[in-house]
């Protein structure tokens, strides 16, 4: 449920930054989440009315989460694959020893304003 933690901190971050710019609404948020970061987008998607709910900066906010695939690169042979997909094993040599290329990360990409 850590989903609800940090869905907390964007909302604030994001609140933040809308009142340096002087904007009074958010259009959208555009989340980037590797599927290697342990956060269920699902969850982030399910909460997000609640965390914003009684915050008239987020009355028609909509919430966007973009996905980024595990890839790591087999240590042995140098072949990049999807983790997830092939289980952390190299599809090509069946190693386990592998370096992490993208798919760990978790930021916000884009806030959205409504143009004045
Ligand atoms: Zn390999």
């Amino acid at each position: 449920m850590h989903e609800l933690s940090i869905l907390v901190e964007v909302v604030r971050i994001v609140e933040e930054q809308a009142v340096r710019l002087n904007v009074d609404s958010v259009k959208a948020i555009v989340l980037q989440v590797g599927e290697l970061s342990s956060v269920v987008p699902e969850f982030m998607e399910e909460y997000f009315p609640n965390v914003v709910d009684g915050n008239p900066m987020f009355i028609d906010t909509v919430l966007k989460i973009e996905t980024i695939p595990g890839i790591a690169r087999c240590k042995e042979c140098r072949k990049a694959f999807n983790v997830v997909e092939y289980r952390g094993y190299c599809p090509k040599c069946g190693s386990f020893d592998k370096e992490m290329l993208c798919g760990q990360e978790f930021f916000i990409k884009e806030i959205l304003v409504p143009e004045v």
